[in-house]
């Protein structure tokens, strides 16, 4: 078993969409970036990339591709969980913390967890927390994520 770290900070951009752990968050301002904005799902990403060794976002997409430009952290997550695959490794678990003023994730847990499960294949689990006013994530400015992986070798044949 080999387990990763990720995370991620993105700025907080007035009437952008808030996507945020697969899911639309209507009525909340989202993420300024190149892609979605998605912090959860990028954390994860990482995550999942630095638990089987295979480097990074940055690494992987490039971090000003093209064809990256307003793509979901879903898609993300299924490429991440195809380079996996191809590179002799299966899920185990992952999880993911938010962290920040909103969106405000507890409602909409259960959605969150089963779509991201849903892409990876394997249970993913989120939470969230407040940094109490201080910070970036406190004035809310941006939102943090941070998140962790367990991957196993996939079973060969002999
Ligand atoms: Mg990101």
């Amino acid at each position: 078993m080999r387990v990763g770290i990720g995370s991620d900070v993105h700025p907080v951009e007035a009437g952008k969409p808030c996507w945020m752990a697969g899911l639309l968050f209507e009525g909340v301002d989202g993420c300024s970036g190149h892609s979605d904005g998605d912090v959860a799902a990028h954390a994860l990403c990482d995550a999942l990339l630095s638990a089987a060794g295979l480097g990074d976002l940055g690494s992987v997409f490039g971090t000003d591709r093209p064809e990256m430009a307003g793509a979901s952290g879903a898609s993300m997550l299924a490429e991440v969980r195809r380079l996996l695959d191809a590179n002799g490794f299966t899920i185990g678990n992952a999880a993911v913390q938010v962290i920040g003023n909103r969106p405000k994730i507890g409602p909409r847990r259960d959605d969150a967890q089963r779509v991201l499960s849903d892409v990876l294949g394997a249970p993913v689990s989120v939470s969230a927390t407040t940094t109490d006013g201080l910070g970036l994530t406190g004035r809310g400015e941006g939102v943090a994520a941070i998140a962790t992986a367990l991957v196993l070798p996939l079973e060969t044949e002999r």
